[in-house]
């Protein structure tokens, strides 16, 4: 039987390590679709795992990577057959399942979810949970009402990766997008995406007041913490924020004020265990709602081989958009 390339973690007396190895089929975990992987990305996630800067892989030894895209090369399923491109976002993958950073992978057909034909397989990693996790935030504020003409919306972490999808789609769909960065020097790059305006989020690090002034109708937040718990003093009257992430902090020390006085909604967002149902309703938007051309710019391809040295540069702020990873 063939082998093939798989980064491989595994755990000792002496810690984690991650090293390159060569495994066959026989090793893949349970499932009913076979994929050869051609790419795969590095979410903030991935770099924790691979730094093992918190406790992501629960399932040892382990294949890293939450997202990989590619060809089916066999399935049990009917819903799936050889050749059909597709994509996997989370589920267990990195944490108890064999993730993507390998040439081959063996999931759950009910964790696989076709590729929608405007994007490429390379597009479907620039993507990533990063980028469907966007979605599902941009979803969230349009099911709580938060509208085009609503007033602005803050996206923070805005150069990151959930950040820079979430103001190309939000710009497509015509709201008012303002960027919450570190990094202002990238404001060309945040502008070309959507953004109209650039704040430097140091304006959300210090102690929020309990109900500040009125500025948005809604924000999509990465980095919780106290750019969080400012954002929601800031809300407008029945707005809603969408929290997936914690760059900043996993604290939220915040107070009740503005959801008593100001009606607003805190929705947090979460990719990993969503259903089927949603995943197919966020790519299809995707489909429809992202620019290829701003999704191509703000990707960065990289051999695979990469991987090890891109991961500890992600859990510090430090990659701008989204990686993808050649595989194979
Ligand atoms: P990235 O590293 O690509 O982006 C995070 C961005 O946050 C950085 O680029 C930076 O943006 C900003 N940031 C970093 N450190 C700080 C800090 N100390 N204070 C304020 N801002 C900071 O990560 P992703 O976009 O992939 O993920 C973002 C977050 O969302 C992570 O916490 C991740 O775990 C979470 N996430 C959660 C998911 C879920 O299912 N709930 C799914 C996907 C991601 P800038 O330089 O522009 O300020």
């Amino acid at each position: 039987m063939a082998g093939f390339k798989a980064l491989l973690a595994t755990k000792s007396d002496e810690g984690q390590s991650v090293d390159w190895v060569e495994l066959t089929e026989d090793d893949l975990m349970e499932g009913d679709v076979t994929i050869r992987v051609t790419h795969s990305t590095l979410n903030y996630k991935d770099g924790l795992a691979i730094t093992g800067k918190a406790p992501i892989i629960r399932h040892w030894p382990m294949i890293p990577g939450v997202d990989l895209a590619g060809v089916v090369e066999t399935s049990k399923s009917s819903e799936f057959k050889a050749g059909d491109n597709v994509t996997v976002n989370g589920w267990g993958l990195s944490e108890t399942h064999y993730g993507g950073y390998a040439e081959k992978a063996r999931v759950k057909a009910e964790w696989v979810v076709p590729i929608p034909k405007q994007f490429n397989s390379s597009d479907a990693m620039a993507i990533g949970t990063a980028g469907y996790t966007a979605m599902l935030c941009v979803l969230a504020l349009e099911e709580h009402n938060v509208k085009p003409n609503s007033g602005p919306v803050l996206v923070t972490g805005a150069s990151g990766g959930v950040g820079s999808v979430a103001i190309a789609v939000l710009s497509k769909l015509g709201y008012e997008v303002v960027a919450s960065t570190g990094r202002t020097e990238e404001e060309d790059y945040l502008k070309y995406l959507g953004a109209s305006e650039i704040i430097d989020r140091t304006e959300f690090s210090g102690k929020p007041s309990m109900l500040g002034k009125e500025r948005w109708a809604g924000a999509v937040d990465s980095v919780g913490s106290s750019t969080l718990a400012n954002i929601l003093s800031q809300t407008k009257y029945y707005g809603a924020v969408a929290a997936c992430g914690l760059a900043q902090g996993p604290d939220l020390p915040a107070s009740v004020m503005p959801f008593i006085l100001r009606g607003i909604t805190l929705q947090g967002v979460e990719s990993i265990m969503a259903p089927k149902e949603r995943r197919i309703q966020a790519w299809t938007r995707l489909a429809k709602d992202l620019e290829v051309g701003k999704l191509r710019a703000m990707a960065v391809a990289h051999p695979l081989e990469d991987v090890l040295e891109l991961a500890p540069q992600i859990v510090e702020g430090k990659v701008r958009g989204r990686v993808v990873f050649t595989v194979g």
